[in-house]
């Protein structure tokens, strides 16, 4: 009425005073109204009520409901931030950066000053950050620093139903913290009802409820398995936008080719329908998003379409729980989803597709019935639901390596890695595969505890075998080059190569070959940049991601910082690039393989067939050496190499002895405690097994 108006005025008149447009005052107010719609908000005090009585409560409460974007602002409105600050971890990036960006234009500041986030590589925080959001794995890293995590007064640990990796380890490290600080408080959030588990590990927490407000969702079944779910995706999709009343369309798929082909897909229909027919199409916005995707493409997903468009978001599982789009009111659910498993044959990690959870299918349905009652079709039969699908997902602690946990838990002083407290232990066969790595990479001594090289590595937010890379780069005076390397595998691929020109664009990239090798052709790619001053049209010239190329260059920088902070000076091989090569080789001969056929390779460890990928440099030798390492292992079609290094033979066991040929002279091991001894026992039976393994390779 007349009144809001007047005190509008009276705000605009100030805030013009200040400087400030007008429109942003409209805005905030707009932003102030969707705060207080949202289910949180009516339990505000209750919920605020039950913190300040207790030191560690569970929050469940259904997506959406605002415990991301508002859990924060609430400690901080009442005063919990005088004396430290909140932070709120999230099992992934993209939420970390979205969530903080929303709530700091909520709390009307500049993302980086009161309201900031760090992910990894990224820190975008200040002296003047009250509300920190950042990925589990940031903290975790924190809690190296300072085990009491004494800068922050409130850990909320959000998502903690996704069962991360980190936030798993979190778990543990944070009971500690809670146990030693009277003046900390922790907050466990999840989405979903089964938070018993949580609230049992702290000892019997209290779990608060926000009432959900939820609309009914209609779920319809295929009647048949379906063989093609991105045709089938689509056709649906097309078949809501054309028949169906306004609502937006949210799309599931596995992981980032599938949503291009999705969209790619759609937008194809979309232009067939527009040219066939003489009638008005109504309009239809195609928005992908996934992890990788850059930041304002992201931001593209929360917009309202222009001129009314019905949005149809193609997401990963991201879309599941960590983000919320609203106004869905039609969701198609493949149900698949990607997962890290960690394969015991090929001893890694690898990015595979499975069926969701009938908990994660359910979440998917929920996300129609947000804004009005929705529709859910599934493209999997009732069957298949009932039958196939696990109740719950198995939490990634009980499923990938373990490396950098255990290098971290080590460097706690976790003497017994068996004896952790884990909500849900991982495999004893994993923890002990994982130390055994570490031996193999000289961060772990006989008697599995860390080595100064150990030390050292845990330093880097890399993975183990990236780390020793870096540091063999110390040793062999090549560390300016090893330190490119390492950086530009820590960012997506530089290479770009649109469908459209694809000769031209591979033409492009075999300029840069250096034909020993596709890590050497990465470090040529980033100095060839840097001599060209690091020009983004040159990159346009020369087919490279700029944005990658930048991502790099900071990455290395940060990298280079930790270097300089622990006196390494930066030494140069100039252009003798051998001995790059022997420091790659020193960090992957687990990952080392032998010449079987053209193009073929078998691993040395493990006798796994892996093939040279046909972009590899290494087709320009003119021949296919007889030893390579490479990056990672990617499983397509056939298991490919993914970024291949020639190696000379005496190499493997001149850097990997205890790997190549092992001596049984070890003796000296007499005085360790009992726990040492259990791991130690499993971890000498497991390396003369894969001693074994090794010297059948080895033996050419
Ligand atoms: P929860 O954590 O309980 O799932 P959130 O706090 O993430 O809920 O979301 C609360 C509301 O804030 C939702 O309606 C969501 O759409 C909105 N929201 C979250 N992030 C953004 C963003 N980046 N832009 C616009 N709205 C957002
Ligand atoms: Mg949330």
């Amino acid at each position: 009425g007349e009144v809001d108006f007047k005190e509008d005025a009276k705000f605009a008149q100030h805030m013009k005073q200040k400087g400030e447009a007008v429109s942003e005052f409209a805005k905030s107010r707009s932003i102030e109204q969707q705060r207080q719609y949202l289910p949180i908000f009516s339990v505000r005090e209750e919920l605020l009520q039950v913190v300040r009585e207790n030191q560690v409560i569970v929050v469940v409460g259904e997506t959406g409901s605002g415990k991301t974007t508002q859990l924060t602002q609430y400690l901080l409105e009442d005063g919990y931030t005088r004396s430290g600050i909140v932070g709120c971890t999230q099992p992934r990036r993209v939420a970390a950066m979205s969530v903080a960006k929303r709530v700091s234009e909520e709390m009307d500041t500049e993302l980086g000053d009161k309201v900031g986030y760090a992910i990894r590589f990224e820190d975008v925080t200040g002296p003047n950050t009250l509300i920190k959001y950042m990925t589990d794995g940031v903290l975790l890293r924190e809690t190296l620093k300072d085990s009491d995590l004494d800068k922050y007064r409130v850990v909320i640990m959000d998502e903690a139903h996704e069962r991360s990796l980190s936030t798993d380890v979190l778990f543990g490290i944070l009971k500690k913290v809670v146990a030693r600080r009277r003046d900390f408080k922790l907050i466990v959030t999840s989405a979903t009802l089964n938070a018993q588990k949580f609230s049992n590990f702290f000892g019997s927490v209290p779990i608060f409820h926000i009432p959900g407000r939820t609309f009914p969702v209609n779920i319809l079944y295929s009647k048949t398995p379906c063989e093609d779910y991105v045709e089938a995706a689509v056709k649906q999709a097309m078949t809501i936008h054309i028949t169906s009343p306004p609502g937006d369309i949210l799309i599931f798929m596995t992981g980032q080719d599938e949503i291009e082909a999705t969209c790619y897909a759609l937008a194809e229909r979309m232009e067939q329908l527009i040219t066939s027919t003489s009638k008005a199409v109504p309009k239809l916005s195609i928005l992908p998003i996934y992890s990788q995707l850059p930041a304002d493409l992201q931001a593209k997903i929360f917009q309202k379409a222009e001129d009314g468009a019905r949005k149809c978001i193609v997401a990963t599982n991201i879309a599941e729980t960590s983000l919320t789009v609203d106004g869905i009111l039609y969701v198609i659910d493949t149900g698949y989803g990607k997962m890290k498993v960690y394969n015991p044959r090929m001893g890694m990690d690898a990015l595979q597709v499975f069926p969701v959870s009938r908990a994660a299918a359910d979440q998917r349905a929920g996300r129609a019935g947000r804004t009005g009652p929705g529709t859910c079709y599934r493209l999997y039969t009732e069957s298949a639901y009932q039958n196939e699908m696990l109740p719950n997902p198995v939490p990634e602690i009980q499923r990938t390596n373990l490396g950098n946990v255990v290098l971290l838990l080590k460097s706690l002083k976790v003497e017994n890695l068996l004896d952790f407290d884990f909500m849900d232990p991982p495999p004893q066969e994993n923890i002990l595969n994982s130390m055994y790595q570490l031996w193999v990479l000289g961060a772990l001594n006989n008697v599995g505890s860390l080595t100064d090289l150990g030390w050292k590595m845990v330093e880097f937010p890399l993975d183990p075998p990236l780390a020793k890379m870096l540091l063999m780069g110390e040793q062999l005076e090549c560390i300016n080059e090893v330190l490119t390397i390492v950086s530009m595998l820590s960012v997506p691929s530089v290479f770009f190569r649109p469908k459209d020109r694809a000769e031209e664009s591979d033409a492009a990239r075999e300029k840069f070959f250096v034909p020993e090798s596709d890590h050497l052709t990465l470090l040529n790619v980033y100095q060839q940049w840097k001599s060209n001053q690091y020009r983004g049209d040159w990159c346009n010239d020369h087919f490279l991601h700029v944005k990658g190329l930048k991502k790099a260059r900071e990455v290395r920088s940060q990298l280079l910082d930790i270097l300089k902070s622990l006196h390494i000076p930066l030494t140069s091989c100039g252009m003798d690039w051998d001995v790059v090569r022997k420091a790659i080789c020193s960090a992957y001969f687990h990952n080392a393989a032998r010449l079987k056929g053209v193009g073929e390779y078998v691993n040395c460890r493990n006798g796994m067939p892996c093939h040279l990928h046909p972009s590899s440099a290494l087709y320009g030798l003119g021949y296919t050496p007889d030893y390579v390492v490479y990056h990672e292992l990617i499983l397509t079609t056939k298991e490919y190499m993914q970024c291949v290094t020639a190696v000379e033979p005496q190499w493997l066991p001149e850097l990997g002895p205890m790997f190549f040929s092992i001596k049984e002279s070890d003796t000296s091991l007499l005085d360790h405690k009992k726990k040492q001894k259990e791991e130690k026992t499993a971890m000498e039976q497991l390396r003369s097994e894969k001693a074994e393994e090794a010297r059948n390779c080895s033996s050419r």
